[in-house]
Order: C-alpha cells, then structure tokens, then sequence
C-alpha cells in the first residue's frame, strides 16, 4: 500500500493537458484560460471623473465658481477651464483639460445665475480616476491557467475580449458496479440500494468543470464490466466505483487487466478511500473507486479532481487552516485520515466538531459537515484542545 502523497505523484506524473479552444465571453465561465490576457488599451482610457459634481482647476474652501460647461459620461469638454471657472461633470465624464481635481455635487452651494460656491477643502486629483489606473495597456491582467470566475469575465468584457482561449473540459465517463445497486425508477427489493454514486461523482465532476458520459450501471460480472469499460475509451477518462476491494465478485480490476490496463496503483493509505485502484488504457486515466459513497467522494477529492484540473491547464490545492478540536479522536497509524467535521470561527480561532458517524457508508456526513480535518500518518490519539489542520469542502 502507497502513501497519498506518492500516490497523488504517481496520477500528476503521467497527466496530459488537453489542447485548448477559442469560445465566445459568454461560454468561458468556469474554463481554465490557454491564453494569458494582456491589456490592449488603458482603463479607464481618459482620466475621468468618479462623483456627480464639477471639474476645478484651483480653489480654497468657501470659494466661487463660474460654470462654463458640462461633461456627460462618456463625452469630452473641448474648451479649457480657466482659473476661478468650473464644470459641471458627471461620474464617468472625461477631465477637462486645465482641471486638477472634482468638487461633489454634495458640497457646493448653487448661488444661481451659474455661480457655485464651494464648502470644502479639496486636494489635487479628487476624484479623478486616472488614465490605465486600473489596467494599463500591455499589462498583463490575467494568466493563462487560471479558472474564469464572473468578476474576471467582466473584465475580459472591460477590456473588448469577445472570445477567449480555453483548455478543452475533460470528458469523463463514469460506471456504477454493484449487483445490489439499483437505478432511480426502480422499485427497492430487499437489500438493494440505489445509485447514489454516479450522482455526487457526476455532480463533482461537473463543478471541476468537465462533462459527464454515463455509462449507467452494471452488474459483479467481468464481461459486462469490461464491456462498459471498452464503451467508455472514448473518454478523456473513466471512473468505476464498486467492486475494486478484495470481494469475490470484485471484478473492477480484473476487467481491467484483461482489457491490458497498466495498473499503476491497488490500495492508498487513505481513510475513507482505501481500495482505490488508478491506472491507464491506451493512454486514458482509469479509477476504480470504492463502492461506499463517503470514499468514493474522498478518493475523487484526493487523487481524481488535482489530476482533473491538471488536464485543464490548472491546479488544485485546497488552502489548509488549523483549528482546535472540539471532541477526542482515535486512530490507525501510518494512515491520513479525513474526517468530516463542522467547523466555525468563535473566540478568535476556529474549533472543529467531528461529525458524530464517521462510517464511510454514511453520505449525510459529507451533507452535513463543511470541512475534512486532515490527520496525518503518525497521528495516533488527538484530545480536545488539539491543534489539527482542516480544509474548507464549501
Ligand atoms: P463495494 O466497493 O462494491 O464493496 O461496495 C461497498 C459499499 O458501497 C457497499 O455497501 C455497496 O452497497 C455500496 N455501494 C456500491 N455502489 C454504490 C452506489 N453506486 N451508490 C451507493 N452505494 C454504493
Ligand atoms: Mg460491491
């Protein structure tokens, strides 16, 4: 048995990074930019004013102007501003020459007959927002890997950006195995369970920004799995849960040796997530992941997503943060454990409550907690009071 982090070198070592394409703004939203984005002009590309109010060129507290002008948004005053004279500008308006700060339309007195009187200090450059002040042209604003959020395809909007260059999203099909699982629709015989694990795959896969290829369910039988497996080689890559433990009627990595699959690894020193098989056909990154649906989610987050966003053009390195235990803790040597947990900012530092049932098969663990505290392998006994490390899952 490996360790994760050997494991976890072992899947980004082999990763190809799909090929990228051009899509309209609109469609980048949540795709891994190919490209780095560099400024093709100055924004704001004039200075221009940031308040309702009037462009200046000198003046004192308790001081009158004569207004000589007015600027809308988006126009240009053509005359100039001389000493003791004011224009009138709105919030985008471009400064007119001569004008060396804005009054706010809040702080001056209209004496009428297009006389103001000004009630406050003010210093060079008030609210004027400078030319390039927030990009300058030929900066680079954005860089190639990084995954397109809104605020960013507002700026790509901001700076003229009809398309974009992005990584091409892994396609990933995904097959459910168990005789006892059944598919949404069907009636529940005695014992038998249904599908829950295609739909959380299928919903993590998509927040990593990839496609889903089902390939459905599939009973403990080799040539039907290896059937589903060979209809998934179409795939950027495949994940099978169920069926790759030690079981009689696990067939997942039999199937896949018979099929000539380069096993890479068998088993991680993970809990949740410790039968997890990895290994390639013709070139395509193959998952076995255990049956329980906690580790099946586990060994996705672990090892399957970081080697997603690689594919992407990305990374994925979840912050980790440390926090106090709150109820005491056993286990396994030589095993990182993951434990779902409810952890929440009080008195000044985070404190951490393992959720009650940490069984693998209970997926309401991952429902109702918001991080995984992380133990590492030589961890053994931990006592309220302490210090454990933790990551954020929402
Ligand atoms: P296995 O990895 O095949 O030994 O399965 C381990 C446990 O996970 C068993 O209790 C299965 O019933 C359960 N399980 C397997 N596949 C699924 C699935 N698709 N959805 C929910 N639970 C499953
Ligand atoms: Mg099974």
């Amino acid at each position: 048995m490996i360790n994760l982090d050997d494991a976890l070198n072992m899947v980004l070592s082999s990763a190809k990074i799909l090929s990228s394409e051009t899509v309209s703004l609109p469609l980048a939203l949540g795709r891994v930019l190919a490209q780095d984005v560099i400024s093709p002009f100055d924004v704001p590309s004039r200075d221009v004013s940031s308040m309702d109010g009037f462009a200046c060129r000198a003046g004192q507290a308790g001081k009158i102007f004569k207004i000589v002008g007015e600027v809308q948004a988006g126009e240009i005053f053509s005359g100039k501003i001389n000493e003791g004279e004011a224009v009138r500008i709105m919030t985008g308006g471009v400064i007119p020459n001569g004008a060396e700060y804005v009054i706010k339309v809040e702080e001056i007195i209209d004496k009428g007959a297009d006389i103001i009187e000004i009630l406050c200090e003010s210093g060079l450059g008030d609210y004027i927002r400078k030319q390039g002040e927030e990009t300058a042209k030929g900066e680079r604003v954005l860089r190639k890997g990084t995954t397109i959020n809104p605020e960013m395809l507002g700026l790509l909007a901001r700076l003229g950006f009809e398309k974009i260059e992005v990584y091409f999203r892994p396609k990933v099909a995904i097959l459910s195995t168990g005789n006892e699982v059944v598919n949404l629709g069907q009636p529940l015989g005695a014992g038998q369970i249904y599908d829950a694990n295609f739909y959380v795959l299928a919903g993590l896969v998509k927040e990593c920004g990839c496609e889903v290829q089902s390939l459905g369910l599939e009973k403990d039988d080799l040539g039907r799995i290896k059937g589903k497996i060979k209809a998934g080689q179409s795939a950027d890559l495949l994940m099978i849960t169920g069926g790759v433990s030690a079981g009689k009627y696990d067939f997942v990595r039999q199937a896949c040796e018979e099929l000539s699959a380069d096993i890479v690894f068998h088993k991680v020193a993970q809990r949740p997530g410790m039968p997890i098989l990895f290994g390639r056909i013709n070139q395509m990154p193959i998952f076995g992941l255990p049956g329980n649906p906690v580790s099946a989610v586990i060994a996705f987050e672990n090892l399957v997503k970081p080697l997603l966003m690689k594919m992407q053009g990305t990374e994925f390195c979840p912050q980790v943060f440390e926090a106090i235990l709150e109820k005491d803790l056993v286990k396994e040597k030589k095993i990182r454990c993951f434990i779902r947990a409810m952890t929440e900012w009080k008195d000044g530092g985070f404190r951490t409550v393992p959720y009650e049932k940490q069984s693998s098969g209970v997926l309401r663990s991952c429902v109702e907690s918001n991080s995984l505290i992380i133990l590492s392998e030589e961890l053994t006994v931990l006592k309220v009071g302490d210090p454990v490390k933790f990551r954020f899952t929402k």
